[in-house]
C-alpha cells in the first residue's frame, strides 16, 4: 500500500476548495460565500476517511462536481452548495432532514431529488427504466437536480480510469444512452460534445486515439486554411466598425466519428470538419441586425448554398440556441460553414439552460423554447400509461430530433419534432381529433395521414367519429405524445379482443374436460410458441390460431416433449460447422471477474473475433454471448441490462477461424470479382461462407462473410483487398444484413 502525506492532501483540499470559491466570486452575494463554507465543511467531515477507486480523498469528487456546476453550466450558490452536498445524504450518516435545517428548503429538495435518482441502475432492468422516469420527472420539479446530476456524470466520466474495465463499459453506455442526449436536450453542447468522447474514448480506444491523432496533425493546415479565409472578411469587419472574434473549432471526436460512420468515408473526406464562428459584441437591441450584416460581408466574399442557411435568430431552437448558419464556397473549392451569432448568444449555445437564465430577465420574451420542453416533458409524464421502459424509449426518440415549425389554420405556431406527420400534428392539437384523424389539408391540398410535415406548413386536420388508431399509424408518427396514445389505445383494442379469445380457449379446454390452469396455459403457451396469454387469446380471437388445434394439443403433449428435444439437438448441428471451423473453444475467452473458462457463444449481430475489445452478456436461454464492444447492439445492452455484463477477454489463439464480415465498394469492371476472390481463398487462403454482390450504374457492393483467425488476419486482407484495382473502400461490417 502506499504511504499517504495526509498533510499535502489536507493543503491540496483546502487548494481546490479556495479555486471553486475564486470561480464562484462572480456571483457571490450577501452570505453565499459563508454558506458554501460551511457546505463544504459539512461535507468535508462527512466524507472524512472515505477514498475514491483511485485513492484520492473523495471530497475531491464533490468538490470537482462544484466547480463543474459553476464553472462550466454557470449554475448558482444555491446548486454549488447542493453539488458540493450530493453524495452526504446517500453515502454517509447525515439525514436530509439536517441538510434542510442547517442549509434551507431549496437545497434539502434538490438533494432528495439527487439521492433518489442515484444508485439504483445495478438492479433490473424496468427499475433502471423506472429510475430514468424519475430523473425526468424531477427536470419538471427543478432542473437543477438534472444539471447538477449531469455534472456529477461527467466527472465520473473524467475519472473513469480507475475503474474496472466492465464498469467503465456501463457507465460509458449508460452515458451515450441518456445523459449526452439530455446535455443536448438543454442545450449544454460543450458538456455533451465531452461526454460523448468520453464515451468513445472508454468503448473504442482505438478510434478514439486515432481520430484525435489525425486532428492534430492537420491543425497547422486547418489553421492555414482558416486564416486565409477570414483575412479578407475580417478587414470589412472592422471597416464596418464591428467588434468580433473568431473561432475555427474542429468538429467533436465523436461527430466526426459518427460522420465517416454514417457516410462510410475515412476521415480525410468529412468535409465539414470544423466550422468558422464570427462571435459580434453587440446590444441587445442591434442583435439581429449586427448578425445579417456579418452574413451579407462574408457572402459579398463567398458564394453561399441557398440550401444550407438557417436562421435560429428569428426562430430559436427550443434548447434556447440562437445563431445564423450559412455554408460558403471557399476560394479552394472547399465548403465552409460559418456561424454568425452574438456573445449573448454564444454563451447560451455553449452553457446552454444556466447561462438562458442569466439573461432571461432582459429579453423580457414569453415563454422561452426550453420552459415550452419542460412543460411538454411535464406532459408526457403525466399522461402516460405505458410502461417506464417504454417511456424512456419514447422519451429518447425526442431526444434527438430537430424541429419543425407549422401553423394551425388560425396561424398558431406548433413545434413538433422533425420528421412529424399529419398525425402527429393532430395528437399534437388534442389526442380526441388525433384518435379520430382521416387526413389533413396542408396548404389547401389534401394529404394522407402520413405526410411527412414541412417547415411552414399549415395544416386543417380532418376527423371521421368512425376513424381508429390502428397498429400502421406506429410506422409514421415520431412524437412521443402520439406514440403513446396510439399504444394505449391499441392495447385496449388489444385487451378487448383477447377477453372474447380467451372465452374460446375455456370453451375448448372443457370440452377437453380440463380447466384453464396455469399448467395448461403453459403448455399452451409453449405449443403454439407464444410468449404471453395476452397473445394467445389474441390469436386464438383473430382466427390466427384455430381453436381446433387446441384440441390437438393435448395429443401433441407428450410428443412435444420430445420433438423439444430434437429441436435442440439440432440446433446445435446448425452451430457444429462454424464450430469446426470457427472454433467457439471454450479456451479462447476468459469471462468474468475470476476470468475464468466458461461457455459462451459469439453474438451473430457483430461476429467478434480474437483481438476485438468484447465483453460477455448473460441470456436467458443461451448462456453468455460475447459481442464486442462497439457492437450496434452494445449501448442499449449494457445500459439497460448492466447488470449482465461480464468481462471477458481472448487468451491466446490457437490456429482456429472465426466468422467476420466486410464490405466491398468499388467501380463494376469484368473480372473484379474473380480479382478479389482470388486474393482472399488463393493468396490468403480464407474461407469465404457467403458472398452478394450488388451492382449499380458502373458500382458494385459486396458483402462477403468469412473465417479469419484475429483482427491482425482480417487487417492485412482489408489491406489487401485495397489495393485491388478498381476497389475504393473496403471496410468490417457487423453482420451479414
Ligand atoms: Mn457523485
Amino acid at each position: 500500500m502506499e504511504i499517504v502525506d495526509t498533510e499535502k492532501e489536507k493543503r491540496e483540499i483546502i487548494q481546490r476548495y479556495r479555486k471553486l470559491l475564486r470561480l464562484a466570486k462572480p456571483i457571490l452575494k450577501d452570505d453565499d460565500a459563508k454558506v458554501i463554507k460551511k457546505a463544504f465543511n459539512t461535507s468535508l467531515r462527512a466524507h472524512e476517511g472515505m477514498r475514491r477507486r483511485s485513492g484520492e480523498p473523495y471530497v475531491y469528487h464533490p468538490l470537482a462536481v462544484a466547480q463543474i456546476a459553476a464553472e462550466e453550466i454557470g449554475l448558482g450558490t444555491t446548486s454549488i452548495v447542493a453539488a458540493l452536498l450530493h453524495d452526504v445524504v446517500e453515502d454517509t450518516d447525515i439525514h436530509i432532514e439536517e441538510i434542510e435545517r442547517d442549509f434551507g428548503h431549496k437545497v434539502a429538495q434538490i438533494i432528495d431529488g439527487l439521492t433518489k435518482i442515484s444508485g439504483v441502475f445495478d438492479y433490473g432492468t424496468s427499475q433502471q427504466a423506472e429510475n430514468f422516469r424519475k430523473m425526468i420527472l424531477t427536470l419538471s420539479d427543478d432542473v437543477r437536480v438534472i444539471l447538477i446530476k449531469l455534472a456529477d456524470r461527467l466527472h465520473n466520466m473524467r475519472t473513469l480510469d480507475s475503474m474496472p474495465r466492465e464498469k467503465q463499459l456501463k457507465i460509458a453506455s449508460e452515458t451515450i444512452y441518456l445523459y449526452a442526449p439530455l446535455a443536448h436536450r438543454l442545450g449544454l453542447y460543450v458538456i455533451k460534445s465531452e461526454l460523448e468522447d468520453l464515451y468513445l474514448k472508454y468503448t473504442d480506444r482505438e478510434t478514439y486515439d486515432f481520430i484525435a491523432e489525425k486532428i492534430k496533425e492537420t491543425k497547422a493546415a486547418r489553421d492555414k486554411f482558416i486564416k486565409d479565409f477570414i483575412s479578407p472578411i475580417e478587414r470589412e469587419l472592422k471597416k464596418a466598425n464591428l467588434d468580433f472574434v473568431v473561432k475555427g473549432r474542429p468538429k467533436s471526436i465523436f461527430s466526426i466519428w459518427n460522420k465517416m460512420k454514417k457516410q462510410n468515408i475515412p476521415f480525410e473526406e468529412v468535409y465539414d470538419l470544423f466550422a468558422i464562428r464570427i462571435i459580434v459584441d453587440t446590444s441587445l437591441e442591434n442583435e439581429k441586425t449586427a448578425c445579417w450584416k456579418v452574413y451579407s460581408i462574408v457572402t459579398d466574399f463567398y458564394k453561399p448554398n441557398p440550401d444550407r442557411l438557417r436562421d435560429w435568430i428569428s426562430t430559436p431552437k427550443t434548447n434556447g440556441y440562437e445563431s445564423l448558419h450559412t455554408t460558403v464556397m471557399s476560394k479552394s473549392g472547399q465548403w465552409v460553414e460559418v456561424q454568425i451569432r452574438t456573445t449573448r448568444m454564444d454563451e447560451i449555445a455553449e452553457k446552454g439552460y444556466a447561462a438562458h437564465w442569466k439573461y432571461k430577465e432582459h429579453s423580457g420574451a414569453g415563454q422561452s423554447g426550453l420552459e415550452r420542453w419542460i412543460t411538454k416533458v411535464r406532459e408526457l409524464i403525466e399522461q402516460a400509461d405505458s410502461s417506464a421502459l417504454e417511456f424512456v424509449d419514447d422519451f429518447r426518440q425526442n431526444l434527438f430530433n430537430e424541429e419543425v415549425f407549422v401553423f394551425t389554420p388560425k396561424g398558431e405556431l406548433k413545434i413538433l419534432p422533425y420528421g412529424a406527420t399529419t398525425l402527429d400534428f393532430a395528437f399534437e392539437i388534442h389526442s380526441q381529433i388525433g384518435m379520430h384523424c382521416l387526413g389533413a389539408k396542408v396548404n389547401q391540398k389534401l394529404v394522407p395521414l402520413s405526410y411527412i410535415l414541412k417547415n411552414g406548413d399549415q395544416i386543417e386536420i380532418l376527423t371521421s367519429s368512425k376513424q381508429r388508431p390502428s397498429e400502421d399509424w406506429l410506422k409514421f408518427v415520431v412524437s412521443s405524445k402520439a406514440r403513446t396514445r396510439i399504444k394505449d389505445s391499441l392495447k385496449e383494442e388489444k385487451k378487448k379482443i383477447a377477453a372474447e379469445g380467451k372465452d374460446i380457449v375455456i370453451r375448448k379446454l372443457s370440452q377437453l374436460k380440463m380447466d384453464l390452469n396455469n399448467e395448461n396455459l403453459n403448455q399452451l403457451l409453449i405449443h403454439f410458441n407464444i410468449k404471453t396469454p395476452l397473445e394467445l387469446y389474441y390469436n386464438v380471437a383473430k382466427g390466427t390460431i384455430d381453436p381446433k388445434d387446441i384440441k390437438k394439443f393435448t395429443e401433441v403433449k407428450e410428443l412435444k416433449k420430445q420433438e423439444k428435444k430434437e429441436q435442440t439437438e439440432s440446433r446445435t448441428i446448425i452451430q457444429e460447422p462454424s464450430r469446426k471451423v470457427g472454433g467457439t473453444d471454450s479456451n479462447m475467452l476468459l469471462i468474468g471477474d475470476n476470468m475464468d473458462k466458461i461457455d459462451y457463444k459469439l453474438a451473430k449481430c457483430c461476429n467478434p473475433i480474437p483481438g476485438d475489445d468484447v465483453f460477455g452478456f448473460v441470456t436467458v436461454n443461451e448462456g453468455i454471448k460475447i459481442h464486442r464492444t462497439n457492437c450496434p447492439n452494445a449501448i442499449e445492452l449494457m445500459s439497460n441490462y448492466g447488470y449482465r455484463v461480464v468481462k471477458a477477454k481472448w487468451t491466446s489463439q490457437k490456429e482456429l477461424a472465426f466468422l467476420a464480415g466486410l464490405k466491398i465498394t468499388g467501380v463494376d469492371r469484368v473480372g473484379i470479382i474473380n480479382d478479389i476472390t482470388k486474393v482472399i481463398s488463393t493468396e490468403l487462403k480464407v474461407n469465404i461462407r457467403s458472398i452478394t454482390i450488388d451492382t449499380n450504374d458502373g458500382m458494385f457492393e459486396g458483402n462477403i462473410m468469412l473465417f479469419v483467425h484475429d483482427t491482425k488476419h482480417l487487417d492485412k486482407l482489408i489491406m489487401k483487398l485495397a489495393k485491388v484495382g478498381d476497389v475504393i473502400n473496403v471496410r468490417r461490417i457487423d453482420s451479414a444484413n
